[in-house]
């Protein structure tokens, strides 16, 4: 049985032939064949050449993606999926993180395991802060408040599925894609095992806290519409408001004669209700950008060269 490892790689240098490594270690004498797929999503340092290396070399199969700059990972999953032959396919990163031994586990678990069609992986023990910590639980909480589909606390990428199911990600073409959000909405029985993440072997992480917030933003907007029904909420909300207030200051003014305050109350009130105006306005933004950006029908990724193992033809120049 063939088993594919796709591997996003953004400057992982110092990682690749050491991934590489570790997966032929721990899936010599299995029973899977195994592919490597590189999708090098526009690396600055020396990643292509380390992967030209390792495909040259050819110890294993190894294809590599070569995007013409860096477009996500999100979308260098999505390249590693499309070159995937397997039978089986495995999300990992290319940092070691994940340990290719869980990879192992995932695959003989589906193995035996007819009923399921795909086992994910989800981080146990993470060595972040309790703020970090309670605002991802907080995501978590929210997104399946919001949206249809489940979300579990803690699931990655890294994640060992069968064919029938990588076909059905890849069948979803969206530009704006959130991987988490497509996994679940694809459906099929996923299997959750916890794993403990090892330190990143070299390099540093991509992360940080403003790209993850808009990470999250991004999410709530790709799968759900509540943002915009919480403006139509506000507006209803603000006018019912005024309108009670309205009919105070009628009766103030006609049964007791009491002088309506002026400047403080009309200028609190603007404010507030452009306040509000402006949000649901820059929420609607949100939906609008998106659309628009799916409309213009980009590719998900530009590739810049497609390495292939010798016995298929390299494609130069390939573009999707
Ligand atoms: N990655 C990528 N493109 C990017 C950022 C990250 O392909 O723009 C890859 C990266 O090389 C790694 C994986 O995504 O293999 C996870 O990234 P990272 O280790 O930075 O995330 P963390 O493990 O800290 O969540
Ligand atoms: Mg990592």
């Amino acid at each position: 049985m063939l088993i594919s490892f796709v591997m996003p790689c953004y400057n992982e240098a110092g990682n690749v032939r050491a991934m590489h490594d570790e997966i032929l270690r721990v899936f010599t004498g299995s029973a899977f064949e195994v592919e490597l797929v590189y999708a090098d999503d526009g690396s600055t340092d020396e990643t292509a050449a380390e992967l030209k290396r390792l495909h040259a070399e050819n110890r294993l199969p190894v294809k590599v993606i070569s995007f013409s700059r860096n477009f996500g990972k999100e979308s260098a999953i999505y390249a590693g999926l499309e070159h995937a032959a397997g039978d089986l396919t495995v999300i990992i990163d290319a940092d070691l993180q994940q340990p290719p031994e869980v990879a192992l586990f995932m695959a003989q678990h589906l193995l035996r395991n007819d009923e399921y069609d795909c086992v994910c992986a989800c981080q146990e023990a993470r060595r972040e802060s309790k703020v970090t910590a309670l605002l991802k639980r907080g995501f978590y909480k929210l997104m399946n408040r919001l949206t249809e589909i489940e979300f579990v606390d803690g699931a990655s990428d890294f994640r060992c599925m069968r064919r029938s199911m990588v076909d059905a990600i890849l069948s979803m073409s969206e530009r704006n894609r959130f991987s988490k959000g497509l996994f679940s909405w694809v459906g099929f029985s996923t299997k959750y095992i916890p794993y403990t993440a090892r330190e990143r072997n070299a390099g540093s992480t991509k992360w940080n806290t403003f790209k993850l917030f808009k990470y999250a933003f991004d999410g709530i907007v790709s799968f759900s519409s509540m943002p915009l029904r919480i403006a139509s909420f506000a507006g209803v909300l603000s006018a019912a408001a005024a309108l009670i207030y309205m009919i105070v200051v009628i009766i103030q003014k006609l049964a007791f004669d009491i002088p309506v305050p002026g400047y403080a109350t009309i200028v609190t009130l603007i404010l507030f209700l452009g306040g509000i105006q402006l949000f649901a306005m820059g929420i609607l933004g949100e939906y609008m950008a998106k659309a628009y950006s799916e409309t213009k029908k980009r590719p998900i990724y530009i590739a810049r060269t497609v390495l292939l193992p010798p016995e298929t033809q390299t494609k130069e120049n390939a573009q999707r």
